[in-house]
């Protein structure tokens, strides 16, 4: 959503009788610029005032017309996909987004190469917008503010309930923090504006919390195809600094609690971090980065960063990260080698990049699809027709004649968790069949000693059996 002036202040000042306004234009005036910038629904236009629908600020119900920078209305603005998570769509058309913070700030010259590929949007992208349209109205409804239910496709159980936990989380939040500041307010699907720190940087903050003291900001993650975390998050710390600047000068804040709230994963991932940390790593780390990143210069460094870089699969960084760790022949060509033959080092190298390495090479397959069903050639490769597989040209029609011929065509089967969830809705799934669910132990997995999971003990002769009387175990 964005705000767009129709009538701005004239340089003789407003007319004495605000009401002439509404006629002013064709269209009458849905929202109001104060002129801090601030921007408001209109509840109505008086004659020497105008009345406020919804204001986040505290006793503010009305504006006199030496606050009045503009009236205009807000409009729907079209957004990017989503970055990540697979779920927000980020609105911003910055270079250096916010969404994109630790992939241009590690990856200094992926910022401008990225603007070579075209945006697109995805299901995860579309859903992830209908989620939070969804939470911010119910945060204004919790809130006692005008709102109009928003309606979308995606809109199913699973997004009501988890919608619902996100406000109530949110409304914990601003309670938690009016017990210390009782003029704590919450602002919903704020633009913050970190221009000062990166060139053009904004981003729009979910849901803001703001009182002396600590400043809270949470953001919902309704993608479930990536855990995030908030620690070290450059995301939510670029927002943490857009709020700051709006409302640093105004509140004594001195700390940011910065929330990830993702409740299809249960996940609810915290970190705070005080004003000094947070400025610094501001002007050490981003500062510098950001001016390397909007000339495109610096070294192309492949990382965690890179799983959603839309030039993954063509990077040559990246082609030499994954392909260093796999042996060669004498002609350079990937080997397979037994992997009797390898070293430990190898084998330790190859299985802690496999999970990454199998993405990648299903990207580039994709990458070279794509192009081939545009017409490009490449040596050696050729399109051909897939393998398919036979099926009923009309399944009505197959169960009739089995039935006919005295047979039952249907196999009776139990719907799986996600399903029966779907149908039952998470409240009813729980109440019923809460009892019936059970998470057995999963199948050891090798994985890199970063991973968060405690590392299994595995039995041996050594652990198995005890010595005797000092004699080593059989
Ligand atoms: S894929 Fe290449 S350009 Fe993109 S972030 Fe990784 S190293 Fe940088």
């Amino acid at each position: 959503m964005t705000y767009q002036p129709t009538i701005t202040r004239p340089p003789e000042g407003w007319p004495d009788n605000l009401q002439a306004l509404n006629t002013m234009t064709e269209t009458p005036p849905t929202h109001v610029q104060d002129t801090t910038g601030d921007v408001y629904k209109i509840f109505g236009i008086n004659k020497k005032s105008v009345s406020l629908n919804q204001s986040h600020k505290p006793n503010l119900t009305r504006l006199s017309p030496n606050k009045i920078e503009s009236l205009g209305q807000v409009v729907e603005q079209s957004e990017p996909a989503a970055e990540g998570e697979g779920g927000h769509a980020e609105r911003d058309h910055a270079l250096l987004s916010a969404s994109g913070a630790n992939r241009w700030i590690h990856c200094t010259p992926s910022a401008l190469i990225e603007t070579r590929y075209e945006d697109t949007s995805s299901d995860a992208a579309d859903q992830g917008t209908a989620a939070h349209e969804l939470a911010e109205h119910k945060l204004h409804q919790l809130l006692g503010e005008p709102s109009t239910r928003p309606v979308s496709d995606w809109h199913d159980e699973e997004m009501e309930d988890h919608t619902d936990t996100y406000a109530d989380h949110v409304m914990a939040e601003l309670a938690l923090a009016k017990e210390t500041n009782p003029a704590a307010f919450l602002s919903i699907e704020e633009r913050l504006d970190f221009s000062h720190i990166v060139p053009d940087g904004f981003g729009t903050g979910d849901a803001i919390i703001v009182g002396d003291g600590t400043m809270t900001i949470v953001d919902l993650k309704y993608g479930k195809g990536v855990q995030v975390s908030a620690e070290n998050n450059p995301q939510m710390r670029l927002y943490a600094l857009g709020a700051l600047a709006r409302y640093g000068m105004i509140y004594d804040i001195r700390c940011v609690r910065m929330v990830i709230f993702q409740p299809r994963l249960n996940n609810v991932s915290v970190e705070e971090i005080n004003i000094d940390e947070l400025t610094t790593w501001a002007r050490e780390v981003v500062e510098p980065a950001a001016q390397f990143a909007a000339a495109g210069q610096g070294e192309l460094t492949p990382g965690d960063w890179c799983t959603f870089c839309k030039h993954s699969a063509q990077c040559p960084a990246l082609q030499a990260k994954y392909f260093d760790v796999i042996p060669t022949d004498t002609a350079g060509a990937p080997e397979a080698p037994d992997p009797d033959t390898l070293t430990d080092d190898q084998i330790a190298t190859i299985v802690a990049h496999s999970g990454e390495l199998k993405k990648w090479l299903g990207k580039v397959e994709k990458f070279a699809l794509d192009q081939a069903n545009q017409g490009k050639k490449y040596d050696g490769l050729k399109l051909v027709e897939g393998r398919s597989i036979r099926r009923f040209t009309d399944q009505e029609a197959v169960a009739q004649a089995v039935e006919n011929a005295g047979h039952n065509p249907y196999q009776r089967k139990l719907l799986g968790l996600t399903e029966m969830t779907k149908m039952l809705g998470k409240k009813q799934f729980d109440s019923l069949l809460g009892g019936f669910i059970e998470k057995p132990a999963g199948k050891p997995t090798l994985v890199p000693v970063a991973d968060k999971r405690p590392e299994l003990s595995v039995a041996t002769v050594d652990t198995v059996f005890q010595q005797l009387d000092g004699k080593e175990p059989a």
